[in-house]
């Protein structure tokens, strides 16, 4: 997972860029990015740590010129090596470039193994040199951008979006499939591509629509373009940025997450109701999931654990370690609230199961009688190898383990996980239009020995022209 944006305005970008990934930190805590192009030169700063420590106003006043890309990382591929953080930039032809990727590429092996045969050097281990070396590759055949990243989505399988920026162009494209969000807005003097709808509203701009599956677009300073490359029989929207990643102020592929959230929360107490004393979040993620409980249930919403919001950035490191150090250090119980009480305890995933443990074990500490635990995702039972960390099998607390048991496992008095039929009534997207490979293990497009349902992908490279379509003067 990770969060991107691009901004084309008339004014210096390197501070929106940095409100935008200001909005967009929870994609990605591990390190943040920004390159800018001032008319000469490509300026870039990036380093490992939260976007408010990475930067600051000298930094980002050396960061010049009116178009720029930015990235926050949360790695799912590639080590966490400095060469890693994005964007990746380099020098071709006389241009400058630079790219940045949200996403996951499941032939990267293969991607990157013919190229090094071809005597290809790469100086980092993500997906994004490769992405970016394919394009120079192609680019250099046609000397044409929109064909050039054609063909470069002819070859990429798994899930991006992603933004380049070429000199003073800043191009966006999305997966076939839409599996990863990206949208477009308006600034005041300018125009941006970011990854969640809440980096425009950072900027006080306004929405103008998501980037279309298979869609490029490019950001100029009087307006966009629109190049459908690629089209497919069906999308698939991942399911977990609904449940768990997107913020939920935002609005992906047409839904506000809140409101997502809310009907699951709704759908929880229809599937399994309980008499209890109060209804209450695990913060910050389970929030959403327990307001549409309780407004179901007419039990009392009242928070019974309060989250450390200062916490550094040594806790939101990706180790199994630290994530273990982090619930602890995280969230501190409201005992008056929870003695003698029957409580109803909501979030909105059980990947590992270390949270849902822990917080039980908090709760009932604190005098909790009963710990009914309510899940707004069906259970995790399968990897996801588009962009999440849910890494293999075996972390999966669910792969092997039933209900009874994941609910013995964790300590709960009950528990339960919402349907599927009921989670993607709450999205409010047709089932064929979804990725629910992480609850069923079937995808949608070929992954190794993994079951597939692969939609049907049609280049319309050829037609590019066809699509092209203004937004100037809109
Ligand atoms: P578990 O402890 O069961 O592995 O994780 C479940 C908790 O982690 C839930 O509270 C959920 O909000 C959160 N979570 C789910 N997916 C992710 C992820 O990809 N990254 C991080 N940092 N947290 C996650
Ligand atoms: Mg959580």
């Amino acid at each position: 997972m990770c969060g991107i944006v691009g901004i084309v305005d008339s004014g210096d970008v390197s501070f929106p860029l940095y409100y935008a990934l200001y909005a967009l930190q929870h994609r990605g805590q591990e390190s943040a990015g920004i390159a800018t192009y001032d008319g000469q030169t490509l300026y870039k700063y990036k380093s490992q740590g939260l976007v408010a420590d990475v930067f600051d106003k000298e930094i980002l006043c050396g960061l010049k010129g009116g178009a720029g890309i930015g990235h926050v990382r949360y790695p799912t591929t590639g080590e966490k090596i400095p060469e890693n953080i994005q964007p990746f930039t380099f020098t071709f032809r006389g241009r400058k470039v630079a790219v940045a990727h949200n996403g996951n590429l499941v032939n990267i092996v293969n991607l990157r193994e013919e190229y090094e045969k071809r005597g290809q050097i790469f100086c980092t281990t993500t997906d994004t040199e490769v992405i970016g070396n394919i394009i120079a590759d192609e680019y250099r055949v046609s000397l044409n951008v929109v064909e050039a990243v054609g063909m470069c989505m002819r070859r990429l399988q798994g899930s991006y979006s992603v933004v380049m920026m070429l000199d003073d162009e800043v191009w966006a494209f999305r997966d076939p499939l839409g599996i990863r969000p990206l949208c477009i807005g308006r600034t005041e003097c300018g125009y941006m591509v970011a990854s969640e709808s809440v980096a425009i509203d950072a900027l006080g701009g306004s929405f103008i629509r998501d980037v279309r599956p298979g869609e490029l677009v490019c950001l100029k300073g009087n307006g966009i373009e629109s190049h459908q490359i690629a089209e497919a029989s069906h999308r698939a929207h991942c399911i977990f940025e609904y449940v768990y990643f997107a913020r939920p102020d935002s609005v992906i592929d047409g839904r506000l997450v809140y409101d997502v959230r809310r009907n699951i929360g709704h759908s929880l107490c229809e599937e399994a109701p309980v008499e209890a004393d109060l209804v209450s979040p695990v913060p910050d993620s389970g929030m959403a999931h327990a307001a549409g409980y309780a407004e179901e249930s007419g039990i009392r919403y009242r928070e019974a654990l309060i989250k450390n919001r200062y916490m550094g950035r040594t806790f939101i490191m990706p180790t199994q370690e630290a994530r273990e150090a982090a619930v602890r250090m995280k969230l501190n119980p409201v005992r008056g609230h929870l003695k003698d009480r029957s409580l109803i305890l909501i979030d909105d995933s059980i990947v590992r199961g270390t949270t849902s443990r822990r917080l039980v074990n908090i709760v009932r500490d604190a005098g909790a009688r009963e710990v009914h635990m309510r899940i707004g995702s069906p259970a995790i039972k399968a990897p996801c190898y588009l962009g999440v960390d849910m890494p293999t099998r075996g972390e999966l607390i669910a792969s092997d383990l039933d209900n009874g048991e994941v609910c013995s496992s964790i300590g709960a008095t009950s528990l339960h996980h919402i349907s599927i039929g009921a989670l993607i009534r709450a999205i409010g997207i047709p089932k064929e239009d979804l990725c629910t490979g992480c609850l069923t293990g079937e995808y949608p497009l070929a992954i190794g020995s993994e079951r597939c349902c692969p939609r049907e992908v049609t280049c319309v490279a050829k037609h590019y022209q066809a699509g092209l379509e203004s937004f100037s003067g809109e």
